[in-house]
């Protein structure tokens, strides 16, 4: 049977190992940091009249400037974050934000180059990296998973890199990062500095996000999904925030028709309803809330999360407790941390029936 070894593959893919949360057919999924609760019936209606309405002329390529999704992104952002309005200039959009990324490190990264980041972080920071023949350089973080403006900037000294990647909310740890830690980086670097803010619409309400620190810095870029917070991962739309100009550095590295016009109205469409797609955030954060009291009562150690998951630590045996649950219809991640797993804040019914699974468990 051939194997990679017997392929002429990239010398730098050699030994790589691809993204590979396993997927499992299983009741209770809480392993991949999905908005678990089912999409409302009115969204389900509206989407459904709007990609009708496209497939009528997809004999047509696409909108290759997704203009009119733009400009919903521009909206939702300047919605989110009022003080800082986005105009649609400013907003890049892609098949989930991994690819936006993958955009950014082929536009800014590439052989010869180096992205810094912090792990435990995102693994597909790393992973795109590779794709893209980037460099990927790390430091470690601060206790508790944190980053001082002084560790990043110590960090961007040492490594050089020519793009910084700053998670936050980091996953898998549910870390927030503060602002000045941001702007510091920024400051120690010709480089882009790429802020992914996948979990943003899960931090406490009232706390500005890197949006904020857009003005006058245009090397900063950053990242949002529709996938998380708004319910809509399986139709793969991820977006940015920049200067303008970065984000024509981007058009550089598309693929032309890279959004299909399914993907641009059914994004549209759900963007007109993100009132009754983003219900369930409130409750989903108290999800999150209930684990990190509920945890350490059956001896299990959660760290601060900002995001629609945690991570908790105190577990012996990590692949015992991964394959018991298991057992018992639920998924959650074990993210290769010793002693740690990480399970996605569910509805109240599946954090309700983790719970007392876990509190089962023969110990
Ligand atoms: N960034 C972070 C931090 C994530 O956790 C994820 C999804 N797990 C993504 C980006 C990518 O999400 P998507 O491609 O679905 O937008």
């Amino acid at each position: 049977m051939t194997g990679l070894d017997d392929l002429p593959l990239r010398d730098d893919l050699r030994g790589s190992t691809p993204y590979g949360a396993p997927q499992k057919p299983v009741r209770i999924q809480l392993n991949v940091n999905e908005n678990t609760h089912p999409v409302p019936d009115e969204v389900v209606n509206h989407v459904t009249a709007a990609v009708e309405r496209a497939v009528r002329s997809v004999n047509r390529y696409p909108d290759r400037e997704f203009t009119e999704l733009r400009e919903h992104l521009a909206a939702y952002l300047s919605d989110s974050e009022p003080s800082h309005p986005v105009t649609p200039e400013q907003v890049w959009a892609a098949n989930g934000s991994n690819e936006v990324i993958q955009h950014v490190l082929q536009a800014f990264g590439g052989p010869g180059r180096r992205m810094l980041g912090f792990p435990p972080t995102y693994s597909m920071h790393s992973i795109i990296a590779a794709g893209t023949g980037t460099e990927w350089v790390t430091a470690h973080r601060d206790a508790e998973f944190r980053i001082t403006p002084e560790t990043a900037v110590a960090a961007i000294e040492r490594e050089q890199p020519d793009i910084v990647v700053l998670c936050a909310p980091n996953n898998p740890t549910g870390t927030p990062l503060g602002l000045e830690t941001i702007a510091a980086a920024y400051d120690a670097t010709d480089g882009i500095v790429l802020v992914d803010e996948a979990y943003a619409e899960f931090m406490p309400a009232g706390h500005a996000s890197a949006l904020s620190l857009l003005p006058g810095r245009p090397r900063l870029a950053v990242s949002r999904t529709m996938s998380k917070a708004f319910a809509f991962a399986g139709a793969r739309l991820g977006y940015l925030a920049a200067d303008p100009a970065l984000i024509d550095a981007l058009r550089l590295v598309r693929l032309p028709y890279h959004l299909s016009a399914i993907t641009q109205a059914a994004a549209v469409a759900a963007l007109q309803q993100a009132p009754a797609m983003l219900a369930t955030v409130e409750a989903i954060r108290a999800q999150r809330d209930r684990l990190l009291v509920e945890l350490p009562t059956l001896g299990y150690s959660p760290h601060e999360s900002w995001a629609n998951f945690v991570l908790f630590g105190g577990v012996h045996d990590p692949r015992a407790t991964f394959e018991y649950l298991l057992a018992n219809d639920i998924i959650i991640r074990d993210v290769g941390l010793a002693q740690h797993l990480r399970v996605t804040a569910g509805t109240e019914a599946e954090t309700s029936e983790f719970l007392d699974v876990l509190a089962k468990m023969p110990r």
